[in-house]
């Protein structure tokens, strides 16, 4: 079974499409949330996420936009683009937001935006805040988002791999916990779409970015 992990969107649709097509035929789709927030097509992104059957857990942004949660923890540009996609969406968009999940177990993997200490908030960034997820998970692995930046981190892992190979695959066992980056806002000085695929048969990760 092979499965696209995809996160922070934030509704760039060409990226999306991209990211997309470049997967190809995937069995499924997760989206580590804020698939709105900051781009032009919120309305767009979101349909075709739900289009391709994807499984989507909230994101800081996705909530702000879908009923203002946390909205005062937001810096002006990000707020000013929350109310901006709030005015573009409609009342049904705004609710299949709103309905989210926090995180979400499948297939051995708890999925969340940013960690399980704090779904919507935490960045990891490091070994011990990923262990820290992982203590809390009831399944092997963790996906997360919200850093925009490709990580993976293994628990017992002697090497902990700063920056990911891509097209390279990792294994995934014993434990890890691992962010595929930003489809839609890379934060790590490469503007390609960022993305990652599961091999859940051969137990491995594979990182990608494309333009
Ligand atoms: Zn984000």
């Amino acid at each position: 079974m092979k499965i696209g992990i995809l996160s922070d969107v934030h509704a760039n649709l060409v990226a999306l499409e991209t990211v997309l097509a470049a997967i190809g035929a995937v069995d499924a789709i997760w989206v580590c949330g804020d698939t709105v927030g900051y781009g032009p097509d919120p309305s767009d992104v979101l349909a075709l996420l739900i289009e391709r059957k994807a499984t989507i857990v909230a994101g800081n942004h996705d909530r702000a936009v879908a009923r203002n949660e946390d909205l005062e923890l937001f810096n002006r540009p990000a707020a000013r683009a929350v109310r901006m996609h709030q005015s573009w969406l409609s009342g049904a968009e705004r609710d299949t937001l709103a309905a989210l999940p926090k995180t979400l177990e499948t297939d051995n993997v708890t999925l969340c935006h940013g960690s399980l200490r704090d779904p919507l908030w935490e960045y990891v960034t490091n070994p011990r805040s990923a262990a820290a997820s992982l203590a809390l998970a009831k399944t092997a692995h963790c996906c997360a988002g919200h850093t925009h930046v490709p990580s993976l981190f293994r628990a017992g892992a002697k090497e902990q791999p700063g920056r990911v190979k891509y097209e390279t695959p990792y294994p995934l066992a014993p434990r890890a916990f691992l962010n595929p980056g930003s489809v839609g806002q890379p934060r790590d000085g490469d503007p390609r779409a960022a993305y990652a695929t599961l091999d859940l048969a051969a137990g491995t990760v594979t990182f990608h970015r494309s333009t």
